[in-house]
Parts: C-alpha cells; sequence; structure tokens
C-alpha cells in the first residue's frame, strides 16, 4: 500500500486496497460477493428509498429497500447465502422528511488519494467517487488503553500488537490532509491518547502543522489519577496540553449515575476539576446511547452540563452502533435511533428541548454558502446525509436554583432565516453588490428573532450587530457560556449500513499509510480497514515491553479503581448532589 503510483494534478494517488475482478471484490484474502435480490414491500409499507447495503455476515455488497411502516423507517435487504436482514433505519418519518429537505450535495475532496478499482466501500479512501471533503478527522496516536471494556477489540492486549505511529508518521498524516486545502480540524484518539508519554509534543507538533482545531478524546481516568495523587501536578499537565494546542475535550459520559454511567462516573468530577483549575474550558461530553441502559438519563445529562458548564461547551449524543453480529431481538433491545434520542431528551427536560429545534448538520452548508458569496473565500462544509446527524444551541436560563432551557429555534424563526440566507446566496452569485446585501442581512436579522420569546437578560440582536458591525466579541464570549451545543451522530453498523451515507462522510481517520478513510467504513468494516492498517504498522508486544518496560502495557498499567475513595471526595460530592441513582 505504501508504494505511489501514479500522478494526478500534483498529487499522488496511492494504490486502491482492493479490486474488482470476475464480479467479485478482492480485499486482502477476502472474496466478497456483490449483489443480490431488491427485497419486497408488504402491502403496509411504503417504500421511501433504495439504496445499497451490506450482509452482516459476509460484507456481500446488496441492494436494499428503506420504507415506512407505523411511521417508522426500516431498512432491509436479502444475501443469497446468509437470508433476510431488517433493521430499524430511523424512528420517525416525518423528522426524516424535515431533514431530507436541508440536504446539500458535498464539494468532494479537491484530491482523491486513491486509484477506483472496486464499489463503494471497498474502495477508501478517499476515492474519486467521494462527495465531501474532511471535517473532523480522527488521528489515532496509540491502541494502549488503561481500561479494558469488555466490548473493544482494539486496545494492544486484546489485538496482540501496539500501534503508536511516530511524530514523523504523524507530520506525514497531517501533510496528506493537508492535500485538501481545506480547515483541517483533528482529533487525537486512541486507545487512550493520554498514555503517550510525548502527547505534548504531539500536540506542538500538529499544531505547528497548521491543524487549527486540535481535540482530545480521552475517558478522562488520567487527570483524575493524577489529581488524585497530586492535584497540582494535574493542573499543569492539562495546562501544558492546553498551552500546546488542544481546544477541546471530547471525553465519554454516558450517564449521571454508577449505573449508566459504569466507564467514568467516579472520576469525571475530579477529571473535570482538573479542566476547571488548568481554564480548560471547552469540554464536550460524549454519551453513547443504549436503549433500556441509559436512554432513560438523557436529559439529566443536559442538567449535568448546565451545572457544569464554565467547563462543558456541548454534549454529543451518539447512538449505539451496534457492532458484531447480533440476534434479532437483542437489536430491537439495544437499538435507538437519533428521532428517539430527540424525544426522550424533549421528554426527560419537561418538553423544553422540543425535537422540532434540532436541525440536520447539513443546515451548516446554507451559512457556508453565504460568507462564501460575501467573501469570495471558499468555505468548509459539512454536507453529509441527512440521516446521519442533527445539532441545536439552547440558552440555559436559572430560575430559583434550576436551569431551564431555551432552544434558540424557540426565539430565533430558524428555518425563516436559513431560507432567507439561501436567498441572499443566490443573489450574490448572480451578482448583487456585496456590500448592499450585507446591510440588508443585517438590518432584516432583525426580524427573525423573537425578543419576547427569547432569554430575558440577554439581547441576541446588539450581540450580532456588535459582532457584524463594531467587532466587538464581548458579547459572543458572554453567550458562549450561556448556550449549550446540542449534537448527535448515529454512527452506522453492518445493520443498517447505507452506502448513501457513508459516500458523504465527513468524519474520517488519517492513517500512516496515507489514506483518508471514512469512520463508517474504518470501524465498521474494522478488519478490512481499521485492523489491517494498524497491523501493518504495528510494533509486537514483545519489542514495546523491550523498549518501554513491562509497565507500559498489561495488567500493570490498568486502572484500578477504588470507587470509595474517589465517592468520599467533596468533588464527588458536590458534582453529583443533584442528581440521584
Ligand atoms: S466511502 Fe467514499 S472513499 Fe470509501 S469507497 Fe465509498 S466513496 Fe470511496
Ligand atoms: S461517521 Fe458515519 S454517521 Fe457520521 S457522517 Fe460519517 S457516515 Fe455519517
Amino acid at each position: 500500500m505504501a508504494q505511489v503510483e501514479t500522478e494526478n494534478k500534483g498529487f499522488r494517488l496511492l494504490p486502491a486496497p482492493s479490486k474488482f475482478e470476475n464480479g467479485e471484490v478482492k480485499f486482502g484474502d477476502r472474496d466478497i460477493k456483490i449483489g443480490g435480490p431488491l427485497p419486497k414491500l408488504a402491502q403496509d409499507e411504503k417504500l421511501i428509498r433504495v439504496t445499497h447495503s451490506l450482509c452482516p455476515a459476509c460484507y456481500r455488497l446488496l441492494p436494499a429497500t428503506i420504507f415506512e411502516k407505523d411511521e417508522k423507517m426500516y431498512i432491509r435487504k436479502i444475501c443469497p447465502e446468509h437470508g433476510e436482514f431488517e433493521d430499524l433505519y430511523y424512528g420517525d418519518v416525518g423528522m426524516y422528511y424535515k431533514f431530507d429537505y436541508w440536504e446539500y450535495e458535498g464539494k468532494g475532496p479537491r484530491v482523491p488519494y486513491v486509484d477506483l478499482k472496486s464499489p463503494c466501500p471497498y474502495n477508501c479512501g478517499l476515492c474519486p467517487m467521494h462527495h465531501q471533503h474532511s471535517a473532523l478527522v480522527n488521528l489515532v496516536i496509540t491502541n494502549r488503553c488503561d481500561l479494558s471494556c469488555w466490548y473493544c477489540f482494539f486496545y494492544a492486549e486484546k489485538a496482540g500488537y501496539v500501534f503508536e505511529p511516530t511524530l514523523e508518521q504523524i507530520k506525514f498524516m497531517v501533510d496528506q490532509l493537508k492535500r485538501q486545502d481545506t480547515t483541517i480540524v483533528i482529533q487525537v484518539t486512541g486507545g487512550e491518547p493520554t498514555l503517550r508519554e510525548d502527547i505534548v509534543e504531539v500536540i506542538k507538533l500538529l499544531r505547528e502543522s497548521g491543524v487549527r482545531h486540535i481535540q482530545l478524546n480521552s475517558w478522562g481516568g488520567t487527570f483524575a489519577k493524577m489529581y488524585m495523587a497530586d492535584p497540582d501536578k494535574a493542573v499543569r499537565y492539562a495546562i501544558a496540553l492546553r498551552e500546546a494546542g488542544v481546544n477541546t475535550v471530547y471525553m465519554s459520559f454516558d450517564g449521571t449515575t454508577r449505573k449508566t454511567n459504569p466507564k467514568n462516573h467516579w472520576e469525571v468530577p475530579y477529571t473535570l476539576e482538573v479542566f476547571r483549575r488548568a481554564g480548560m474550558t471547552s469540554v464536550v461530553l460524549v454519551p453513547t446511547v443504549i436503549k433500556t441502559v441509559n436512554d432513560h438519563d438523557l436529559g439529566n445529562i443536559v442538567k449535568f452540563a448546565a451545572r457544569n458548564m464554565d467547563v462543558v461547551r456541548a454534549i454529543n449524543f451518539q447512538p449505539v452502533s451496534l457492532t458484531g453480529m447480533m440476534k434479532r431481538n437483542m437489536r430491537a433491545k439495544f437499538r435507538i435511533t437519533i428521532p428517539e434520542v430527540l424525544k426522550n431528551i424533549e421528554d426527560q427536560t419537561d418538553g423544553e428541548v422540543t425535537r422540532d429545534s434540532w436541525y440536520p448538520i447539513g443546515t451548516s452548508v446554507v451559512f457556508s454558502r453565504l460568507v462564501e458569496a460575501l467573501t469570495g473565500k471558499e468555505q468548509f462544509e459539512m454536507a453529509n446525509h441527512p440521516s446521519c446527524g442533527a445539532g441545536t444551541y439552547i440558552y440555559i436560563e436559572w430560575r430559583n436554583g434550576e436551569p431551564h432551557f431555551i432552544p434558540i429555534s424557540k426565539f430565533i424563526d430558524l428555518e425563516g432565516l436559513l431560507e432567507y440566507f439561501k436567498e441572499k446566496a443566490e443573489e450574490l452569485k448572480e451578482g448583487a453588490n456585496k456590500y448592499w446585501i450585507g446591510m440588508k442581512l443585517l438590518y432584516n436579522v432583525r426580524k427573525f428573532i423573537d425578543k419576547e420569546k427569547g432569554p430575558k437578560d440577554f439581547d441576541v440582536y446588539k450581540m450580532l450587530y456588535n459582532v457584524v458591525v463594531s467587532h466587538n466579541y464581548e458579547a459572543l464570549g458572554e453567550w458562549h457560556y450561556r448556550t449549550l451545543f446540542l449534537g448527535t451522530m448515529h454512527f452506522m453498523d453492518l445493520y443498517n449500513y447505507d452506502i448513501n451515507r457513508v459516500m458523504r462522510c465527513d468524519i474520517h481517520y488519517v492513517v500512516p499509510d496515507g489514506r483518508v478513510i471514512p469512520f463508517c467504513t474504518y470501524n465498521v468494516l474494522n478488519d478490512l480497514y481499521r485492523d489491517k492498517v494498524l497491523r501493518e504498522y504495528q510494533i509486537p508486544l514483545d519489542d514495546w515491553i523491550k523498549k518501554h518496560g513491562e509497565n507500559s502495557l498489561g495488567d500493570a498499567m490498568k486502572y484500578r479503581r477504588v470507587a470509595s475513595t474517589l465517592e468520599k471526595g467533596e468533588i464527588y460530592k458536590e458534582t453529583y448532589k443533584y442528581f440521584n441513582e
């Protein structure tokens, strides 16, 4: 894979990872079949669209129908060898159509990275068929982890090797991303990235290489562990990361109780305390939402974020992706999709964060295109599929010591505003005067804001005016600390896989052979992509231990929680005092 073969506009294409021969895809030592029958619909089912999906057993590429039944959407496919598979695709057909209206075609990567030899999704990437440039790129800097979660097959001891790219390899990967000539946003991930002793150096390298925004994906244990041993050292460590360039910490947080968040319930209070003292004030809480496990705790997660908004800026709810083969009844037990997550949030916030306040990620394209038309500079776009994700902003108002939530769509006519922006972008494209349109925008935006329904103690229009006209960003800072961004993304699995979605994926991984691979092929076809590339660049366990010592792997470095000690701390008690089991 490492050899380059052809030239394309000055960029050298890497060889495709597979080839299509005699009606089959040859991918490493696997032969993957293509095609199958188009599933039929029953009388009470209505076709929404046809797509392609995969057989969960053999990865065969299959035609699939997405249909409506009882106001929900399902996906069905039939593998000639392994039979029929059906799963919930989206829990509310009305929401699907609302979101679908905001569908935008992406610009595609400016340059593809690999030659085209096989159909999607066997040709990552990015290949010439891909519709989107990268928006957020994951960079795995280690597969070592101090936890050993039962569902994870990725950490070093389970994988049987260590993957830890060198600084030179990291630099090469960033250079590969620069080929897209767009804003580079990287999430440094693992394993547990903070186990790398040179992490500060890694972050500095990314910053010096031109990465605009750096996220650190951590379960947070390193900070809590350090805090328990030496609080000042923990704070110094977080400051060093922040000063090196970490903008945001992405932290798993599945619930507000021991039961809903067994992963880091005990450590989170201490981790947040470290961030608070270190001025690391942009934490994103990341709950994986599993039906019957923590889907009743989503409103509390929003309240938890509100109570910690001095450091928490956002929550990214991720409906579970069901990995591995799973029987239908088990899938039905755990499967939850974006509409049910939004409904639960609405119900569990006493109707305050309504489901109609959410918009698909693609609506951001409207802003990108307007700014592009106004400035003449090409803008970064997030034109992923409307079923992939959504977001909303909520303003937090405190009454009698309780947080209340006002979604911005309650006081800004977002739909009207988006349509207005679309119209102005079109006018600019047709040659209208930029200055004149800019003034009109500024004047007319007021009409879309309903002051009566908005926050009583904050003038949204004044803030917009100050930012745009006076370039005074003070109010924006205050706004930032009074609002939370709520997002959701439903990563796919083999049961609900939709090729239409992955072709427009903008969440990618960059890997040491120079490819850029969409998240939902990297992790879903993990043996074809993730494991294959990591194995290729592996460090055998014995070699690693020889170089780094016994304590850098295995039981010696695994985290051992002493829950009773953590629970005794005032910080723990204070953090959870509003949340009961
Ligand atoms: S997911 Fe994108 S990069 Fe991968 S094969 Fe499909 S179109 Fe190509
Ligand atoms: S990661 Fe998966 S869910 Fe997210 S944009 Fe890509 S295809 Fe869609």
